[in-house]
């Protein structure tokens, strides 16, 4: 009777885990909700612990070969809608801006940072990263990832919602190129991994270029300092996957 009673407790619990607002399940970079609960924090974050496919990984080239070409085409210059996602600063972006990639046609729909790098390059960490998601029309993503070094200003950075804002600047008041962002784009690494946050779902394809951009150490704690903490995935096990370069 008493085991039937836990059970019970047990199952009428367990809807009453935390929600957001948008019905997802509560979860955290640290602490009880942290990356390594993610997937027993919900049954729909189950592959965050099970999956074998996960990002980010460390990028190590292991096989040096043509690789598929990925084709930019960032045409559409636009103002961006800047938003906390609780998780991360990210600009949402106007409709009008593809890669192709092995015949496909992917959407470029927002972009995100990442600080300090979620990707490792021969185990070292960069101080930020970007994910620019593209979804094609069977909703199969693709996320170019590029990392940042200390440096020169980032040009693009510049002119993004929240600098113009603390410039006092209208922080709508230009469209923005998002060629800027990366101008190198010959080598990269390739290889198949996942959301890097819950669900964590798999098939993602990853481009990780392997020219790292400038930004001054100012614009980078500008991002963390808006966020307030590490917004970075610890590195996942590679598993039986390959990298290309
Ligand atoms: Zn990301």
């Amino acid at each position: 009777m008493q085991r039937l009673l836990i059970w019970t407790l047990a199952t009428l619990i367990w809807p009453l885990a935390v929600h957001s607002s948008d019905g997802t399940p509560h979860w955290d970079y640290e602490g009880a909700e942290g990356p390594e609960h993610w997937g027993a924090l919900a049954d729909e974050f189950d592959m965050c612990s099970r999956g074998r496919n996960q990002s980010p990984i460390d990028l190590v080239a292991d096989i040096d070969t043509a690789l598929p070409e990925v084709n930019f085409e960032y045409a559409q210059a636009g103002q961006l809608v800047e938003v906390n996602t609780g998780h991360a600063i990210q600009e949402n972006v106007k409709p009008g801006n593809h890669v192709s990639f092995r015949g496909h046609r992917f959407e470029l729909q927002q972009f995100h940072f990442h600080s300090p790098s979620e990707h490792t390059v021969g185990g070292e960490h960069y101080p930020m990263e970007v994910h620019l998601v593209h979804k094609n029309e069977a909703g199969e993503l693709l996320v170019v990832g590029v990392l940042f070094k200390e440096g020169e200003r980032n040009k693009l950075m510049d002119q993004l919602p929240s600098f113009r804002a603390a410039r006092g600047e209208d922080p709508r008041a230009d469209a923005v190129d998002y060629n800027d962002l990366f101008p190198a784009r010959d080598r990269y690494f390739l290889y198949n991994g996942s959301l890097t946050t819950p669900p964590c779902s798999e098939g993602v394809r990853w481009v990780v270029m392997q020219q790292p951009v400038t930004a001054s150490p100012d614009q980078i704690q500008h991002y963390h300092d808006l966020l307030g903490f590490d917004n970075n995935r610890p590195i996942q096990p590679r598993n039986a996957r390959i990298v290309l370069d």
